[in-house]
């Protein structure tokens, strides 16, 4: 059975798989630097085109280019697609590498992006490669989006993300796993960003206080005032995380602002922090707020993922590993494929830890076994 050759095929391959996912760490590709994401898309695409699969590479004017690999099977008709969704985008800027290079280190490859989430495509680039080697039954025509700008609130990749998720019968999402026994994300918190803008009016500290209105003295009242919002058992949480307003002392402030994360598990939760925020009333008199944003990912809820979780699990059993699950308090595309309402199982990538940190690593041992899940879960 080719199924039940995955593993020892892609554990052969290990040595390959870390070569490229060398290649692919150390040309950064910040979400933000168009110039050096663009030649990591490209390093994608030729990696890709040597699978026998169409690469197209999707154009952006201000992000890196997206890529879309399409792979179908030559014999029979396709009626249907599978979509395998990841991003190639990292939160660190050019030069990281310089004080975080790309190395091993026992059962460890460390370096920026390799968790979150190079790997993740490197396992995926060699579920394909094991399914065409081993000549594997796939029913379906495969969909490989990479993006590059999920770091950064995926704007212009959504869409993208959205038209290719309506067209197929399931995602998997390559996205990291949870913690050090790999569990996958069976749902995400809801995930968005709002600024909480005061206008007051600037006016001498000491000569006249009284013409002042003090933007930074109702900024945080208002802040103390959404800090009870915090629901923790209910999972909704709202935090002012960047603050900024003044000039200089002796001048009364007559503007500050505030940065806000939300995040909630329901829908309902969502809409009624929005609510809250958007009819907050100024308690200084004559101090005006401004108020934007809200909720831009919606939760990834478990009831789109728990038939391909019982899948994925089973599969794992036959391959010899142990597979959970786990709730995510962070978002991922996986969310807006979820939401609507098409089966979405995320957090299959790489097993490791430390995500947008100096020590980001992933297990080496765990590329194959995971490898060998996503190439199941497609050929099945
Ligand atoms: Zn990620």
């Amino acid at each position: 059975m080719a199924q039940l050759s995955f593993l020892p095929y892609l554990r052969k391959r290990l040595p390959q798989m870390l070569e490229a996912l060398r290649e692919l760490t150390v040309l950064e590709s910040p979400s933000l630097e168009k110039k050096p994401a663009d030649r990591c898309c490209e390093l994608l695409a030729e990696k890709w085109l040597r699978h026998g699969t169409i690469a197209q590479i999707i154009r952006q004017q201000h992000r890196g280019d997206h890529l879309r690999v399409i792979w179908k099977p030559s014999e029979g008709r396709v009626k249907s697609q599978l979509l395998i969704l990841g991003h190639y985008d990292t939160v660190y800027p050019t030069g990281t590498l310089a004080k975080m290079p790309f190395r091993i280190s026992g059962d460890k490859a460390y370096g920026p992006g390799t968790f979150d989430m190079k790997a993740g495509i490197v396992q995926a680039l060699f579920a394909l490669e094991a399914i065409r080697e081993l000549q594997a039954p796939v029913q379906k025509r495969l969909i490989f989006l990479w993006t590059s700008d999920e770091e950064i609130g995926s704007e212009s990749s959504r869409k993208i993300i959205e038209e290719e998720a309506r067209r197929s019968d399931a995602v998997f999402v390559l996205e990291p796993s949870l913690g050090p026994r790999g569990l996958l994300k069976t749902s995400r918190k809801g995930v968005g960003e709002a600024e909480l803008i005061v206008h007051g009016r600037a006016s001498h500290a000491g000569l006249a206080p009284e013409k002042g209105i003090n933007a930074i003295h109702e900024l945080a009242t208002q802040i103390a005032r959404l800090e009870k919002w915090n629901d923790l058992r209910r999972g909704v949480t709202i935090n002012a995380d960047i603050i900024s307003g003044g000039s200089r002392t002796n001048v009364i402030a007559d503007r500050a602002a505030a940065r806000l994360d939300l995040r909630a598990w329901r829908r309902a939760d969502m809409r009624t922090l929005e609510k809250r925020l958007h009819a907050l009333k100024p308690v200084h008199r004559g101090a005006k707020l401004e108020i934007h944003g809200g909720f831009d990912r919606p939760p990834l809820e478990r009831k789109h993922s728990v038939a391909l979780f019982a899948r994925a699990k089973s599969i794992a059993r036959e391959l010899g590993f142990p597979l959970g699950e786990a709730a995510a308090g962070g978002g991922s595309d996986g969310n807006f494929t979820a939401a609507l309402g098409v089966p979405t199982l995320d957090g299959l990538g790489a097993v490791g830890d430390g995500a947008h940190a100096i020590h980001e690593h992933v297990l080496i041992n765990a590329m194959p076994q995971r490898s060998a899940l996503l190439a199941r879960l497609l050929a099945d």
